[in-house]
């Protein structure tokens, strides 16, 4: 299965390709793997409350795309990337809105004070 245009263009206005990443926090001590960013799939957008992590997969993000949008163009992708926060939908833990700029928190507990040690690409 193959889509048109490149992920890649999401790291043009800051947005990075996914990172299996461990995160240490600062506060609790606990050290968390978390995925950071798009892989193939789709992308995991985070809560902006709570940092639950939730996913929307590209074929959701294309069945939308509207008819005769060239696929490749910035404007598709800044449509999609749009999109992800309705597609993503509430969180189920907190009621929270998801964003795929939301920051990393503790996976134990939800602070914002980590630290982050990156351990590899997921693609
Ligand atoms: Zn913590
Ligand atoms: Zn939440």
């Amino acid at each position: 299965m193959t889509y048109p245009g490149d992920l890649s263009r999401f790291g043009e206005d800051g947005g990075r390709m996914a990172e299996m990443i461990d995160v240490a926090c600062d506060r609790c001590g606990t050290v968390s793997q978390q995925l950071d960013g798009a892989t193939m799939l789709g992308f995991n957008p985070r809560c902006l409350e709570c940092g639950t992590e939730t996913f929307v997969s590209l074929v959701e993000l294309y069945a939308v795309d509207k008819p005769g949008l060239d696929p490749a163009s910035d404007e598709a992708w800044h449509l999609r990337k749009s999109r992800i926060p309705d597609l993503a939908g509430i969180c189920n833990n907190c009621g929270g809105t998801f964003s795929i700029d939301a920051p990393i928190r503790c996976a134990h507990c939800r602070s914002r004070n980590v630290s982050i040690l990156l351990v590899g690409s997921a693609c």
